[in-house]
C-alpha cells in the first residue's frame, strides 16, 4: 500500500445516478494494482473512503472509479464538489478481490448497482489485455432503465469476444423491457448454475447472502465464491 498525491482530470456523468470520475496520477506517477481492488481518498482528517478501480490495470498513469450519486453523505459531498484540477490525496491498492488464474474455471460474475465496477476493470483486463478465453458472464442488477449505461461498451466486447455474455437485470422493467428483470438473484434462480465455475459478487448486501445461498445449494463449494462488499 503507498500513497499517491493525483489531480482530478475529468468526469463523464452516464446519468443522473452513476458518474465515472477520472484522476492523473501526479506523484508517484504510476501505479501497480490488480483488476478488483480498491483505493482510500482521504475525505478529511478522520475520514478516508473506498473506491474500487474502474478502469483496467493497463492504464497505469491514472485510473477511473465509479461513483453512485444517489448514496448521500461526506464523501459524496466532497466528490461532487471537486473542481479539475483539483489535487487528491489516496491510498492504494487494497484488498483481495481479484480474480484467481491459477485455474482455468468459468467466471460468473454478479454486481448489483455500482458493484460493476470491479467487474468491468477485470473484464477489460482478462478479455483486451490477457487475452482469456475462459468463459466469462456477467449479471448486473439495476433498479430502473433509466440507471443502466455502459450498454453499448458491453455489447461490443460480447460481439468481440465470444467467451463473454452479459445479463441485465432491471428491478423495475417496462413491459417492452425483453430481457430479465427483477432482481439477480431471480435472474440467476432461473440460469443453470454450473458448479464448476468460480463466482465472484459484489452487490448489495441483502442480495449478496441469497445469491451465496444459492450457490451454495447448487453444490458449488464455499471456497468457489468471493464477495466483495461496498457498503
Ligand atoms: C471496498 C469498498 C469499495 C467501494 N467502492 C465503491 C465504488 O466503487 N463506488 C461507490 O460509489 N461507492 C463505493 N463504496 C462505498 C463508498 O466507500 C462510500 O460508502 C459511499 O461513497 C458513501 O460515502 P459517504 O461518506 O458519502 O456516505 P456514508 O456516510 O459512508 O454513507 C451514507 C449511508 O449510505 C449507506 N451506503 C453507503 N454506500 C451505499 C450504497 N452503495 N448503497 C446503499 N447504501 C449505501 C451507508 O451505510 C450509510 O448509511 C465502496 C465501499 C467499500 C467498502
Amino acid at each position: 500500500m503507498q500513497t499517491f498525491i493525483v489531480n482530478f482530470e475529468d468526469k463523464f456523468e452516464y446519468n443522473d445516478r452513476f458518474v465515472k470520475l477520472i484522476f492523473e496520477l501526479k506523484r508517484p506517477h504510476t501505479i501497480d494494482f490488480q483488476a478488483g481492488q480498491y483505493i482510500k481518498i482521504k475525505i478529511n482528517q478522520s475520514l478516508e473512503q473506498e473506491y474500487f478501480f474502474f478502469s483496467s490495470p493497463t492504464i497505469d498513469h491514472g485510473f477511473e472509479i465509479l461513483v453512485d450519486r444517489y448514496i448521500k453523505g461526506p464523501s459524496m459531498t466532497y466528490l461532487e464538489n471537486l473542481k479539475l484540477g483539483d489535487e487528491l490525496e489516496i491510498t492504494a491498492p487494497y484488498g483481495e478481490f481479484m480474480i484467481d488464474e491459477d485455474n482455468q474455471n468459468e467466471l460468473i460474475f454478479v454486481a448489483t448497482d455500482v458493484g460493476v465496477a470491479p467487474f468491468y476493470s477485470m473484464i477489460l483486463d482478462l478479455l483486451q489485455t490477457k487475452q482469456s478465453k475462459r468463459k466469462i458472464t456477467l449479471y448486473w442488477g439495476l433498479d430502473n432503465l433509466d440507471e443502466f449505461f455502459l450498454y453499448q461498451d458491453l455489447e461490443l466486447l460480447e460481439k468481440n469476444f465470444p467467451n463473454f455474455d452479459f445479463h441485465p437485470v432491471i428491478s423495475n422493467a417496462l413491459p417492452q423491457w425483453t430481457l430479465c428483470r427483477g432482481t439477480v438473484y431471480d435472474c440467476l434462480s432461473i440460469h443453470e448454475v454450473n458448479a464448476d465455475a468460480s463466482f465472484y459478487v459484489c452487490a448489495n448486501q441483502e442480495i449478496s447472502g441469497k445469491i451465496k445461498h444459492l450457490f451454495l445449494t447448487n453444490d458449488v463449494k464455499e471456497e468457489q465464491i468471493k464477495i466483495a462488499k461496498y457498503y
